[in-house]
């Protein structure tokens, strides 16, 4: 792959595009308007001309009628009274039988070649003409030519400055894009962004809007690109973080193992340690990547219509065991079962495999945190129009200080010491639930039991 020098401004290709642009606009433009100036000067020269051989026809018709009434004189009469007040002078010949011409008027140092005349032939063999200059016509024209010829060439020029102009306006936005990519392209850094309109919706119409918006959109691709490469800069940075303590205990585990005397029960112990270590780190690592991938927006979540009674049912069956054999009460309250209620089954767009992790995780806890003889309640409710999933348990509940922190990532409170977990259970509810567009709540008082509320917002649910 090559690119142009970042010295050049304009990459070659938007160049030529933004000059075909300019040579097109001005070439349709300059077309279009010469067409309507030869028109104007067409029709002009033709009403002109008509004119002309109206005038001729009708001295043509008067002169005849004054031949017929009074013969040569009369004709005579006429035509020299009506030269001395007729602002143009025309020219009239009466050729008779014998061939003999004879001019009544023939306007001096006018070109014969310019002459444009009628004639009429009498019933007694009389030839009566009369002919009109076309000079004045021609001189009319010549100077309208001259006008429009001076019209042709500032259309030309505005085409040219309005074409360069037009195509300006609307390449350079393309220019600051290609630009911008090339940028990023070759320097790596998504930081970079296209200069343009500050703020305020995209336009909704016309090329430039449409450019616009196009802009406004790259800027906001970019703006996610670099959310999620931060995120994942982030969580990457995280869980190595995260991952250092676990392996080093598996590495200090088997050094000591070999640094011991050789003895295969010792042997035997460790390898099983450091397996048993290793499967912890296993599960840690999917669950912090899937925390991530939540937080960041970059978990697929396969959306379908999810009864919640029926993730809530796996769940608990799921744990039925747990809570026999640690003799916790454990109850899905569903609104299928709640008839007084008359509340109708929930259901909502989720992710069924997402949501099932969501209420074990929830459940998990509550049976961890709760004594023998105590229970736990799963409840799906509607509330209002948003859905809701609660676990409530009558457990060691969580003191105050501990409650803002119970969804960071691997924070294990006092009450947990005792008990297995890695303590990302709680932010991995958030962070699915988060990608789902919902909330999650809880309601803890130590001694008296907690209450986590996941709450799926109106949209979510069908
Ligand atoms: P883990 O349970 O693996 O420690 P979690 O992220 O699921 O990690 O929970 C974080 C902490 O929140 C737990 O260590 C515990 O102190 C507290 N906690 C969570 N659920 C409950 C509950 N139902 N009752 C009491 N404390 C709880």
């Amino acid at each position: 792959m090559s690119f142009e020098s970042e010295k050049d401004p304009r990459p070659p290709f938007t160049q030529a595009f933004g000059l075909r642009i300019a040579l097109w606009y001005a070439t349709l433009f300059i077309a279009g308007s010469v067409a309507i100036v030869l028109l104007t000067y067409v029709l002009t020269a033709t009403s002109l001309a008509q004119r002309d051989h109206q005038i001729i026809n009708q001295k043509l018709g008067e002169y005849t009628a004054a031949y017929r009434r009074g013969g040569l004189n009369l004709l005579a009469n006429t035509v020299s009274a009506e030269q001395r007040t007729a602002p143009e002078r025309l020219f009239v010949r009466v050729v008779d039988r014998g061939a003999e011409a004879i001019v009544l008027s023939q306007p001096e140092g006018w070109n014969p070649d310019q002459l444009e005349t009628a004639s009429l032939r009498l019933i007694d063999g009389t030839l009566v003409q009369v002919g009109k200059s076309t000079e004045a016509r021609e001189d009319l024209l010549a100077r309208f030519r001259a006008v429009l010829g001076i019209v042709t060439l500032s259309i030309v020029a505005v085409a040219l400055t309005g074409g360069y102009l037009v195509t300006r306006s609307a390449v350079v936005p393309i220019r600051q894009l290609t630009q911008t990519v090339r940028r990023i392209v070759l320097t790596g850094r998504i930081d970079e962004r296209v200069p343009g309109p500050a703020g305020g919706p995209p336009g909704t119409g016309g090329g430039a809007d449409a450019i616009e918006e196009l802009t406004t959109l790259f800027n906001a691709m970019l703006d996610r690109i670099e959310g999620l490469v931060t995120a994942m800069r982030g969580s990457l940075d995280n869980v190595s973080h995260d991952l250092r303590t676990p392996l080093t205990r598996l590495r200090g585990e088997a050094e000591m193992a070999l640094a011991g005397p050789a003895d295969v029960d010792r042997y035997r112990e460790a390898l099983a340690d450091c397996v048993e270590e290793a499967d912890r780190v296993l599960v840690m690592l999917n669950t912090l990547m899937d925390i991530s991938e939540a937080e960041s927006g970059a978990m697929q979540l396969r959306r379908e219509p999810v009864r919640l009674a029926e993730v809530v049912a796996r769940a608990v069956d799921l744990y039925r065991d747990v809570a026999e054999t640690k003799g916790v009460g454990l109850n899905a309250v569903t609104p299928v079962n709640d008839v007084a209620g008359g509340a109708q089954d929930v259901i909502v767009m989720g992710d069924r495999t997402r949501l099932e992790q969501v209420a074990a995780n929830l459940i998990d806890n509550a049976l961890k945190y709760t004594a023998p003889g105590g229970r736990v309640d799963v409840e799906v409710a509607r509330d209002g129009e948003a859905a809701v999933l609660a676990v409530r348990d009558t457990g060691v509940g969580i003191p105050p200080d501990e409650l803002p922190r119970i969804w960071d990532r691997l924070f294990r409170g006092d009450a947990s010491r005792t008990e297995r977990g890695l303590g990302l259970g709680l932010s991995l509810v958030r962070a699915i639930v988060a990608a789902h567009g919902g909330s999650v709540e809880v309601h803890s008082k130590p001694g008296h039991g907690s209450r986590f509320a996941v709450r799926l917002a109106k949209h979510l649910v069908i």
